[in-house]
């Protein structure tokens, strides 16, 4: 053992960097299939840090040669789909490109990826958390930044929105010389805290939260004077295109805006972008938002609008986001909710399609949940409640659901922490409609996936996609 270590240690040293990346990957992927056999980890980020350790210089090598450069999306919603938005256009254009997959977006996650890129790997498309962002900019180099928005999410992890404003901030000039930053311009908070690094901005108009939405409590102060902001339009929790009486401030104006024009719940949403009009084959503002900030992206890695509204109109959505399963004769919707502001959208969303029968709301409390579960009083479940539809609760928290939806005036189902039972229960309530809603945090998914493995046919494969 210690002769193997001490001939790589040595051929590290001598060779040149592309024979040394090479044997850090092996060495690597050794490591990572070691835990997957042994157990002891996931295996998907075992590489990857791995490889830091070893050689804390190979992710900036092996990022600065890939030749088309590297795009980075972060922010608290919309991430994955915006990066597998993008990702989707350039797929479209024959650009070959590396990803780190769902849920892999730290350090380790990145070095991963990069330790499986392919020959020939034009680009990187990557995820990133937004704390570890800072870190990694200086790293990657990115040639663009895409920022979705800053909602109040995981308290326990990240502490305010604020503070994931300044983490962003910070990454931004941390950027190299010429890099884009493409950001949310309809996010005040976001906006002012990049501002200073020029950003394109992206939007959406012609939709409005409904003014009883629990979301909309939240004032807003001037970025200039501090004085409290008034919307002249607001489209989802804290987005929107607002004013300042007192000092003059107005939001910035975006390069693109989609304005929404016809929404069909679950199914689709249908806007008007760049002077085309697109029918996007998942639904939800929040969708718009993400195909807006991947439209406005790729226009600045030089392709056209027209292009990438093409290849979105046939954007299949990645695991969880919206993805759709049969189960016992059943359609199953799943869709992840981690914070107000995306629970609200997609609540609003499944209330107003007549074809949903029953709803399971399975909420678990594990870190990679976030363990204060106290988000739930802040989304809207009246507008779900009203429409009368059964609800299940569900996961680790099944009887905190219960309890908020009570709370919201609705008579749910009994709790059900098992899965399965959940499922089945829903599937009970509702015998003559095809369609179950399930909206989940991110390990309340997991169980449920894992609880119809081997029971059920995939109708849409969304993770490969
Ligand atoms: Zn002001």
């Amino acid at each position: 053992m210690s002769s193997f270590l001490g001939t790589e240690r040595r051929t590290l040293r001598a060779g040149a960097s592309g024979t040394r990346d090479r044997l850090v990957a092996r060495v690597a992927r050794m490591a990572g299939w070691l835990s997957r056999v042994t157990r002891m980890g996931a295996g998907a980020t075992v590489p990857g840090r791995i490889v830091h350790r070893l050689d804390p210089g190979f992710i900036r090598r092996r990022a600065a040669a890939l030749p088309d450069g590297i795009v980075v999306v972060s922010g608290t919603n919309g991430k994955t789909t915006t990066a597998s938005m993008v990702q989707s256009v350039l797929r479209s254009q024959g650009i070959s490109f590396i990803a780190n997959p769902t849920g892999s977006n730290l350090l380790g996650g990145v070095a991963n990826a990069l330790v499986e890129a392919a020959p020939g790997t034009r680009m990187g498309v990557f995820e990133v958390d937004e704390a570890a962002l800072p870190r990694l900019v200086p790293l990657l180099k990115p040639r663009l930044l895409i920022l979705t928005n800053v909602f109040r999410d995981q308290l326990d992890r990240f502490g305010e929105p604020e503070r994931v404003a300044a983490l962003l901030r910070l990454a931004c000039e941390r950027l190299p010389d010429g890099a884009t930053v493409v950001a949310n311009a309809d996010d005040i908070q976001l906006w002012s805290a990049v501002q200073a690094c020029d950003p394109i901005g992206f939007g959406v108009s012609g939709i409005s939260v409904s003014s009883d939405s629990g979301t909309e409590a939240e004032p807003v102060g001037c970025p200039s004077c501090g004085a409290e902001l008034e919307f002249t339009h607001r489209t989802l929790a804290n987005l929107g295109q607002a004013r300042c009486e007192r000092c003059g401030w107005r939001s910035a104006r975006p390069r693109h805006r989609a304005r929404v024009v016809a929404t069909a719940g679950l199914e689709g949403i249908v806007f008007e972008i760049a002077d085309e009009i697109v029918t996007l084959p998942v639904g939800g503002v929040h969708s718009a938002y993400n195909a807006a900030a991947a439209i406005t992206a790729v226009e600045v890695l030089g392709i056209p609008a027209g292009a990438a509204i093409g290849a979105l109109e046939e954007y299949q959505p990645r695991f969880g986001r919206a993805e759709e399963i049969r189960f016992e004769d059943h359609t199953l919707w799943l869709g992840l909710i981690k914070n107000p502001a995306g629970a609200t959208v997609l609540t609003q969303q499944v209330a107003a399609d007549r074809r949903v029968g029953a709803v399971v709301l399975s909420v678990n409390d594990n870190d990679a949940d976030g363990q204060d579960i106290s988000w739930i009083w802040d989304a809207d479940f009246e507008t779900l409640v009203e429409s009368g539809m059964p609800l299940v609760p569900g996961g680790r928290r099944a009887d905190d659901v219960a309890v908020r939806l009570r709370y919201a005036g609705g008579q749910p189902l009994p709790a059900q922490r098992d899965p399965l039972t959940a499922l089945r229960a829903a599937l009970d309530a509702a015998p003559d409609h095809d369609l179950i809603v399930v909206l989940a945090t991110y390990t309340a998914m997991l169980d449920i996936r894992e609880a119809l493995f081997d029971r059920s046919t995939r109708v849409q494969d969304a993770a490969t996609a």
